[in-house]
């Protein structure tokens, strides 16, 4: 599908073509990205907000606009829900800081999974230090599904916040969040996603969930690299303190006393990436030019080939096996360790990524060093997995 409006999917590795399986670490960008970063630095660079010139203008305008299309991409109700940040890290930081400043009181109890990755876990734990808060981990069912019961069971009235990854990026899990959303709302307690794996899978509403939160990064959507978006409903990112001072996110600056900008600026201290944001737009129109449900129906029907055709390799421990994934799947096999596959397989032309995926928790759940984890995009097909699992049965022969 659409393998031609990306460049890079023409370069060769090792004299072999290249087969990128490595989308959930970052995705390729089509042309169409690739001429919006040139256009915005060829036509109208200049920093926005505060320049009367025309070009200042113009960036505004584009950088305003592209807030609005992200907006609409996520259902959101208003632009002034949408922050741009430098990724969905940054978002879950930003968050962090400024919701453990508002709320966060010693002995207080903040929830996330066992499945998170560490950008979803670390945040939380500084919080956790500097406020004596305590934090909570949902436990995992025998398939690696999240525990409900057990989720349940772990909110109390000292609970102030549920943060808690869509989909997994180790195992491809689509976790049940409207569940955990409508759980939480019973307890008032909001809930933030980790929308990382989930925004470049599956169609996304906001205000359908009703998260209150939601994160994700323009980079493993198709778009560039250095900006992610922090949603958060207004009423609540209205009552939340800025994260970081600096240029834009004021009204007023005097020595004894400094006042703050309106949503969205009040969270975007600093120089914001607006040729970023411009290019995130054109990722979103390309996104929506394919439409969301077919990418989630050729990924769904990709993995599930994939899956397939996996277990024709002996000794192969697929993790969630049979679980609903969102273009990712992670194996072993046998007690072959999995850099040794990720390095043959490299050297045939096939980029998957192999190690703990910044989910060390997970991995030690599973105890094991690592997986070896391929993960589609709209641009892989069933040749991608054939030439894969070929190569595979390979590095397997090479390495038993
Ligand atoms: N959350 C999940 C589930 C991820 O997979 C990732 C990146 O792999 C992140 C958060 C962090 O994203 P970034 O590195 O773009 O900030």
């Amino acid at each position: 599908m659409n393998r031609t409006d990306f460049p890079i999917l023409n370069e060769q590795v090792y004299n072999r073509p290249l087969v990128y399986l490595d989308n959930a670490a970052t995705t390729q960008k089509p042309q169409a990205v690739l001429n919006a970063i040139i256009e915005g630095y060829t036509h109208w660079n200049a920093n926005i907000h505060r320049g009367v010139h025309h070009l200042s203008q113009v960036a505004t305008q584009h950088h305003e606009a592209a807030r609005q299309r992200v907006a609409d991409f996520l259902g959101a109700q208003s632009a002034n829900e949408i922050i741009f940040t430098k990724g969905a890290t940054d978002s879950i930081n930003m968050l962090a800081f400024s919701f453990g400043e508002a709320y966060i009181h010693e002995g207080d109890e903040i929830i996330i999974s066992q499945m998170e990755h560490h950008s979803n876990i670390v945040p939380w734990q500084m919080l956790c230090e500097r406020k004596k808060a305590i934090l909570k981990v949902i436990p995992l069912n025998d398939d690696l599904s999240l525990n409900i019961d057990a989720f349940q069971a772990l909110i109390s009235p000292k609970t102030k916040l549920v943060s808690v990854t869509h989909v997994s990026n180790v195992l491809g899990i689509i976790n049940p969040v409207e569940q955990i959303i409508r759980i939480a709302h019973s307890h008032n307690i909001p809930v933030c996603i980790d929308g990382a794996q989930s925004a470049p899978h599956l169609p996304i509403n906001v205000q359908q969930l009703d998260c209150d939160f939601f994160v994700c990064s323009a980079h493993k959507m198709y778009g560039p690299t250095g900006l992610g978006i922090l949603y958060g409903k207004e009423l609540l990112l209205n009552n939340l303190p800025p994260a970081e001072g600096g240029g834009e996110m004021i009204e007023h600056v005097r020595f004894e006393h400094t006042t703050y900008n309106t949503l969205p600026y009040k969270f975007e201290a600093g120089t914001p990436n607006f040729i970023g944001s411009y290019a995130f737009a054109a990722a979103l129109d390309y996104i929506d030019s394919i439409g969301m449900t077919t990418i989630q129906q050729h990924e769904a029907e990709l993995t599930s080939y994939a899956e397939q055709r996996l277990k024709e390799i002996p000794n192969i421990r697929i993790y969630a096996q049979g679980l609903t994934k969102a273009g990712v799947i992670s194996f072993n096999v046998g007690t072959i360790h999995p850099f040794d596959i990720g390095t043959l397989l490299d050297h045939m032309g096939i980029a998957v990524r192999t190690g703990h995926h910044c989910a060390e928790p997970l991995i030690d759940y599973l105890q094991v060093p690592g997986t070896i984890r391929a993960s589609f995009g709209l641009y892989n097909d069933k040749a991608d997995i054939d030439t894969f699992i070929a190569a595979l049965h390979k590095a397997v022969d090479m390495l038993s």
